[in-house]
């Protein structure tokens, strides 16, 4: 006899999401969760949305670490309500914990809520948190072999940020590579190369994601 086999972590999880989803909508609060390896620049790249939107939106963060609150401090300096989130181990957010955490926000105060999810390519693409936005973040020094290796986690994202793209000189990094593998198996996403360092590519990037976030709010 054939063994049945219950996904049951993943299938609540999606429950969890969907009455996250609901509850921010009715709030007008739009959920972005950010994706990307350990050091492709994810609390950097916050920090700069922090400023380039704050005057348009009202902006709150969560941060997911393993351990520790040294990205939340960072985020706190801006002026931020900020929540850190920590996995104790865990290598990804799940929906749940979100929902725990939203409580803490004034959500009648807040336009959008920034995700920071715990640095890998692999689990947190598997675990809907709610969001209404994905961003996943690659930088140049990581390799262009990555959405070929973890393909979940760029078919399922929105938006591709290829970071830290000042160092495409000094690396062999094909980028038509790495935007043709996206491509393939996620038409629609929107890629972006920005370097967070030299500003290159930013105000693109955050006009477009101004008017993602106006659409979604509105
Ligand atoms: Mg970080
Ligand atoms: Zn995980």
């Amino acid at each position: 006899m054939e063994i049945k086999v219950v996904h049951q972590i993943l299938e609540w999880n999606e429950d969890v999401s969907d009455k996250i989803k609901s509850e921010l909508k009715v709030k007008k609060v739009c959920l972005v969760n950010i994706m990307g390896s350990p050091g492709a620049g994810k609390t950097s790249l916050i920090t700069t949305l922090i400023k380039g939107l704050s005057d348009k939106f009202r902006i709150g963060v969560i941060e997911g670490d393993i351990q520790g609150q040294i990205d939340a401090e960072k985020m706190k300096l801006l002026g931020v309500p900020v929540v850190q989130l920590n996995t104790d181990g865990a290598c990804h957010i799940e929906a749940m914990s979100i929902e725990n955490i939203l409580p803490e926000f004034e959500l009648d105060k807040l336009d959008v809520i920034f995700v920071e999810n715990i640095g890998n390519l692999v689990c947190p693409a598997e675990f809907n948190i709610g969001e209404n936005m994905r961003i996943a973040i690659l930088s140049i020094p990581e390799g262009d072999d990555k959405v070929e290796k973890y393909p979940l986690m760029f078919q399922t994202t929105d938006m591709l940020v290829l970071n830290k793209y000042d160092m495409i000189k000094y690396f062999d990094f094909d980028e038509q590579r790495v935007i043709k593998n996206a491509k393939d198996i996620n038409p629609d996403i929107s890629v972006f190369k920005i370097s967070n360092k030299t500003s290159e590519g930013v105000l693109e990037f955050i006009d477009c994601l101004s008017d993602r976030i106006t659409e979604t709010i509105n």
